[in-house]
C-alpha cells in the first residue's frame, strides 16, 4: 500500500510499504477513505525528531470502511463505516473505565513514562504506524472505531478522530459559564472548533492568531477577533474587552511553535547531529519552545478563572509564572483528548442536517496521498489559505 512516511526533519515522503496484517484476535484492518493533516503532525515534522525513524508512518486522523477483522472482533464487521479515534484506548482498564482513554494503562508507553499509545506519533507514544495510509491496522475493534452511520459525506465525521474531541474536551475543561467570555489562543483547526462549539452553546468568544485567513474564517461565525500583530499587549487588549476583568476562560490551542524560532530552529539542527542518548533527553527539556501563546493566556484570564490548555508543548526550560497563577487563583487543565469520552456527545450535533458546527465546510484543501510531502510543507508556512487539508488515499 501508499502511505506517508516521515524520513528526516522536514522530510516526508509516500512510499510503498507492506499492507498491514490482523496481528491480535481483536484487531481490524480498515481502509481509508479520508485522513487528516493536524497541527501534532507539525511537531513530529521538526521537534520531535529525535523520537521519530525513518520509515514511520504517521497521521492519526482517519476514517474508512472496514475490510477484515480478527477472530476474537464480534461487534464489529467487514463494510463498518468508521472513525478511528487518535489515541489507542482499549476499553477496559482502570483510566479507561474513568474515561482518561489518553491514559489507556494497557498502551501506556514504560519506556518514555507517556500515556495511550497513539497512531502515527513516533516512539514517544508506542511507535504505532498511523493513517495517512491506504490501510490501517485498528487494535480494540470491538471497543476503539467509531461506528457512523452510512450516507453522509466523511467530512461530517472524519474530524470525530481528533478535532472535534480536542475541542470539545477543551471547551469542556474551560468551564466558562454561559454568560462570560472565552478567550481562544490561535485559529487552527483546533481552536477554530472550539470556537464553533463554545459559540453554539451561547458563549462570548474571542480568537487571537496573526493568520488573516484564519481570523476572518472565525470572524465570519461570530467570533470576536484579535491580531496578534496589531496589539501590543494581548491580555491588555483582552481586559480592555471584559471590564477590565480578563476572560472567564481562555483556551491555548497554540502549544509548541518551534517553527520560524531561531532559538528552537537551531536546537532542531543541534539535536540531529547528536546521538539519540544525548538528544531525546535534551529535546525533552529544552527551552525550544516558544510559550508566549501560554504566557499570554495565563496573563488575560481573570482571577479565578480557567486555563485551558490544548496545544502540545514539549520543553521544560521557559519557567512558569508561579506566583502569578497562585495569586490569581487559577485553574489549569490539560492534556491530549480523551477521545471516546466525548464521541457519543457529540455525535446528535453530525447528524443534524442542519451541520450546526460547519463540518462540511470545515477542510480547506483535499489532496490525494502524494500531495502530502507539500502540504506538510505548506500548512507549517501558513501558505496558500490552507487550513484544514484532509487525504483522501
Ligand atoms: P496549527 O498549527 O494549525 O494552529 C496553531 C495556530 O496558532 C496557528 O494559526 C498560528 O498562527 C497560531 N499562533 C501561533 N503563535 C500564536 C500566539 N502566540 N498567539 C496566538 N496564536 C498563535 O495547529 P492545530 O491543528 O490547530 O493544533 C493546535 C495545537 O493543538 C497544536 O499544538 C496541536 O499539537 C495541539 N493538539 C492537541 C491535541 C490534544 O489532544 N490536546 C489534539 C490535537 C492537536
Ligand atoms: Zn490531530
Ligand atoms: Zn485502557
Amino acid at each position: 500500500m501508499k502511505a506517508v512516511t516521515w524520513q528526516g526533519p522536514s522530510k516526508i515522503s509516500v512510499e510503498d510499504v507492506p499492507d498491514p496484517t490482523i496481528q491480535d484476535p481483536s484487531d481490524a484492518i480498515v481502509e481509508i477513505t479520508t485522513t487528516g493533516l493536524c497541527g501534532s503532525d507539525l511537531h513530529l515534522y521538526e521537534p520531535l525528531a529525535p523520537f521519530m525513524t525513518p520509515g514511520d508512518i504517521v497521521g492519526h486522523e482517519p476514517m474508512g470502511i472496514v475490510r477484515e477483522v480478527g477472530p476474537g472482533v464480534s461487534k464489529l464487521k467487514v463494510g463498518d463505516r468508521v472513525v478511528v479515534p487518535f489515541n489507542i484506548s482499549c476499553g477496559s482498564c482502570w483510566t479507561c473505565e474513568r474515561g482518561l482513554y489518553s491514559q489507556c494503562e494497557t498502551t501506556q508507553n514504560h519506556e518514555h513514562g507517556t500515556g495511550a499509545s497513539l497512531f502515527g506519533f513516533s516512539s514517544l507514544y508506542g511507535a504505532v504506524p498511523g493513517g495517512q495510509a491506504e490501510l490501517l491496522r485498528v487494535p480494540f475493534a470491538d471497543f476503539l472505531p467509531v461506528k457512523v452511520p452510512e450516507g453522509p459525506v466523511d467530512d461530517r465525521f472524519v474530524f470525530l478522530s481528533d478535532v472535534l474531541p480536542t475541542a470539545w474536551q477543551g471547551v469542556e475543561y474551560a468551564d466558562c459559564p454561559a454568560d462570560g467570555t472565552l478567550l481562544i489562543m490561535g485559529a487552527g483547526p483546533i481552536g477554530d472548533m472550539a470556537a464553533r462549539i463554545a459559540m453554539h452553546r451561547g458563549i462570548r468568544v474571542i480568537v487571537v492568531d496573526r493568520v488573516p485567513e484564519r481570523l476572518a474564517r472565525v470572524r465570519a461565525r461570530g467570533a470576536e477577533t484579535i491580531d496578534l500583530d496589531a496589539v501590543d499587549d494581548v491580555a491588555e487588549e483582552v481586559r480592555s474587552r471584559t471590564g477590565g476583568r480578563g476572560a472567564d476562560a481562555v483556551i491555548d490551542a497554540v502549544g509548541m511553535e518551534a517553527h520560524g524560532n531561531p532559538v528552537a530552529e537551531k536546537a532542531i539542527k543541534a539535536v540531529g547531529l547528536l546521538p539519540d542518548a544525548v538528544a531525546k533527553p535534551l529535546m525533552m527539556s529544552a527551552g525550544f519552545d516558544r510559550l508566549a501563546a501560554l504566557h499570554a493566556s495565563l496573563d488575560a484570564v481573570r482571577r479565578g478563572g480557567t486555563v485551558s490548555l490544548l496545544g502540545v508543548y514539549g520543553g521544560a526550560a521557559d519557567p512558569m509564572p508561579l506566583m502569578q497563577m497562585f495569586d490569581k487563583q487559577l485553574q489549569l487543565r490539560m492534556g491530549q483528548a480523551n477521545v471516546r469520552r466525548w464521541t457519543d456527545d457529540i455525535m446528535p450535533l453530525l447528524v443534524d442536517d442542519a451541520d450546526p458546527l460547519g463540518t462540511e465546510q470545515f477542510v480547506t484543501h483535499r489532496l490525494p496521498l502524494a500531495e502530502a510531502p507539500e502540504a506538510y510543507a505548506k500548512f507549517q508556512g501558513k501558505q496558500d489559505e490552507m487550513i484544514k487539508v484532509v487525504f483522501t488515499p
